[in-house]
C-alpha cells in the first residue's frame, strides 16, 4: 500500500530541522563560504540539535532515526547550505560502514562515541590516483600477525581535518581487484596518520576536504569492518544508503533556487509588469517545481526501500542521478530568472549553483550511476513484456473474429527486420531484408 503522509513525528522532525537551518545555518553560509572554512560551532549546534548521528541505532545509543527521517533534515539543512549540510551528515556516511559490518566490537566501542560524545566519523576510499574505480584502491594493508600495517595516502576526505574516526578501505594487493579490498576503523589521532591541508574548492567552500597520509599506520585486529575480499561490497552497502541523502541534497538546494527565482520573478519588472507574468519565465518556473517534486519522491522512495530492509542499489543510483542532474538544472534556470544580478555575489544562486555542481560528482559520478543502472538493466531486469520476436502482432487478422483467425495458418516473423509471413512455411529469402527462410520464427 502506498502512503505518501509524512507521521506525526517526521512533520516534527521536518519543522524542527527547518527552523535549525533558518537559525543556524542559513545566516553564517555565505561567511563561511566567503572564509573557505568549516565552522567547528554549527557541528557543534547541529550536533546538540539531533541534527549528526541521528541514524545511530537507539541500542548505541542514538536516535534510531529511519533514512526517510534523515531525508527529511537533510533537505531543510541542504536549502540553508549545500557544503555544511555535506559536512553534517558525513559522520553518517563515516559511520555506515561500522553499522553494516559485523565487527560488533567496533559498533559497541565508536557509535555511542559518535551518538552521544561529539565525535566525527569520516570516510575514505578515494584516492589521489583514484576514484570512480574502487577496486583500484592503492592504499596497501600488509598482515602483521593479526593487526594490519597501512600504507598510502587518501584523497577528498570530507571532515577529514576534523575527523575522529575514519573508515578507511585499503587493499591486500592492488592486482587483485576487488577481491583485494579490506576495510578499517581508524581513529585519526593514531600514529603515521598526516593530515594534508584543507582543498580550496569550487564550492562547498563550508566544508573541510582533505587528503590523509597513512605512514606504517597499526591497525589491531577490534578494528577490522571488513576482511579482505568483503570490503567492496561493504563500499557499495554504504552507497546504497547513503546515496539517497545525496539526493536530498539536490532537492534542498533545487528548492531553495527555486523559492529564491519566485520571489525575484514577482518583484521584477521589465516591458511594464513582472516578469512573472511572462509566459516563458513561468514555463521555466513549472519545469524547475515539478523536477524538485520528482526529486523528492525519487528520494523518498529510495529511503523507504533502504528503511524496509529492500535491496535499495538501484532506487538509490536512480535518485542520486536524477536529484542531483535536475538540481543543477534548476539553480542554473534559477540564476537565468535573476539576470544579472543571478550572477553577483550579492544573492545567493551563484553560491548554490557553485555548490550544487559538487553533487553529481561525489559519492558516485553520474557517468557511474548511469554504468550501476544499465549494469542492473542488463543482468538481472526482468521484462514482463515478451520477446519482440514472440510478440503476437497478426496486423491482417481481426482478433475479433477468431473463426478467421485461426484459419490464418502458420505465422512467421523474421527475426532480423520484423517482417510477419502467413503460410504454412516461411519464405525463403525474406522480401524486406533478404535474410533467409533460417531468420524466420514461428509464432503463436
Ligand atoms: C569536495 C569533494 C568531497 C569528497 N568527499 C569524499 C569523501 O568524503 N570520501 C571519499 O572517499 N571520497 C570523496 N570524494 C571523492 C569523490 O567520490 C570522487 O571525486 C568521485 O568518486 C570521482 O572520482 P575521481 O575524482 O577520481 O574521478 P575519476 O574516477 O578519475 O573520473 C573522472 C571522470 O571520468 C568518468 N569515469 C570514470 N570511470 C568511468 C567509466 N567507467 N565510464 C564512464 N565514465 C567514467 C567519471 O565519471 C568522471 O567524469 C569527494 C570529492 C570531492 C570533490
Amino acid at each position: 500500500m502506498l502512503n505518501f503522509n509524512l507521521t506525526e513525528e517526521q512533520q516534527k522532525l521536518q519543522q524542527k530541522a527547518r527552523s535549525f537551518a533558518l537559525k543556524e545555518v542559513l545566516p553564517v553560509a555565505w561567511y563561511y563560504d566567503e572564509q573557505d572554512e568549516l565552522p567547528m560551532e554549527v557541528l557543534r549546534k547541529a550536533f546538540d540539535a539531533g541534527m549528526i548521528g541521528s541514524d545511530i541505532p537507539k541500542e548505541f545509543g542514538g536516535q534510531g532515526l529511519s533514512l526517510m527521517d534523515s531525508a527529511l533534515i537533510t533537505e531543510e539543512i541542504a536549502a540553508a547550505c549545500p557544503g555544511l549540510a555535506t559536512s553534517i551528515f558525513d559522520s553518517s556516511l563515516g559511520m555506515e560502514p561500522i553499522l553494516l559490518s559485523s565487527n560488533t566490537d567496533a559498533k559497541n566501542k565508536y557509535l555511542p562515541a559518535i551518538a552521544k560524545d561529539f565525535k566525527l566519523a569520516a570516510f575514505a576510499t578515494s584516492e589521489p590516483t583514484m576514484g570512480s574505480d574502487v577496486a583500484g584502491i592503492r592504499c596497501r594493508a600488509v598482515a602483521d600477525g593479526e593487526d594490519y600495517i597501512l600504507n598510502g595516502t587518501k584523497y577528498w576526505i570530507t571532515n577529514g581535518g576534523v575527523a575522529d574516526y575514519l573508515s578507511v578501505f585499503a587493499t591486500i594487493d592492488p592486482k587483485s581487484r576487488h577481491e583485494g579490498i579490506c576495510a578499517f576503523l581508524l581513529e585519526t589521532k593514531w600514529p603515521g596518520i598526516t593530515i594534508g591541508r584543507a582543498i580550496p574548492k569550487m564550492g562547498q567552500r563550508c566544508s573541510n576536504t582533505v587528503g590523509i597520509n597513512f605512514k606504517d599506520v597499526r591497525v589491531p585486529k577490534e578494528n577490522i569492518l571488513a576482511p579482505p575480499g568483503e570490503g567492496f561490497v561493504l563500499a557499495m552497502k554504504t552507497f546504497a544508503r547513503t546515496r539517497p541523502i545525496i539526493g536530498s541534497f539536490g532537492v534542498g538546494a533545487a528548492r531553495a533556487a527555486l523559492e529564491y527565482a519566485l520571489d525575484y520573478a514577482k518583484k521584477r519588472r521589465a516591458f511594464g509588469m513582472e516578469i512573472s507574468a511572462f509566459q516563458a519565465i513561468q514555463f521555466k518556473l513549472a519545469e524547475m517545481y515539478q523536477k524538485v517534486e520528482t526529486s523528492r519522491l525519487l528520494t523518498w522512495k529510495a529511503a523507504w526501500d533502504s528503511d524496509q530492509q529492500l535491496d535499495g542499489r538501484v532506487s538509490a543510483s536512480i535518485s542520486k542521478l536524477y536529484a542531483t542532474e535536475t538540481a543543477l538544472e534548476v539553480v542554473n534556470e534559477a540564476l537565468q530568472i535573476f539576470g544579472g544580478y543571478g550572477y553577483t555575489k550579492m544573492f545567493p544562486i551563484e553560491k548554490i549553483l557553485r555548490d550544487v555542481r559538487l553533487l553529481r560528482i561525489y559519492e558516485g559520478t553520474s557517468e557511474i550511476q548511469r554504468l550501476i543502472l544499465a549494469d542492473y538493466l542488463l543482468k538481472e531486469y526482468q521484462s514482463a513484456l515478451p520477446p519482440l520476436e514472440d510478440l503476437p502482432l497478426h496486423r491482417l487478422h481481426d482478433p475479433r473474429n477468431e473463426k478467421a483467425a485461426s484459419s490464418a495458418g502458420k505465422v512467421w516473423r523474421c527475426r532480423i527486420c520484423g517482417h510477419v509471413h502467413y503460410d504454412e512455411t516461411p519464405p525463403v529469402e525474406c522480401p524486406y531484408c533478404f535474410f533467409p527462410h533460417t531468420a524466420f520464427k514461428e509464432i503463436q
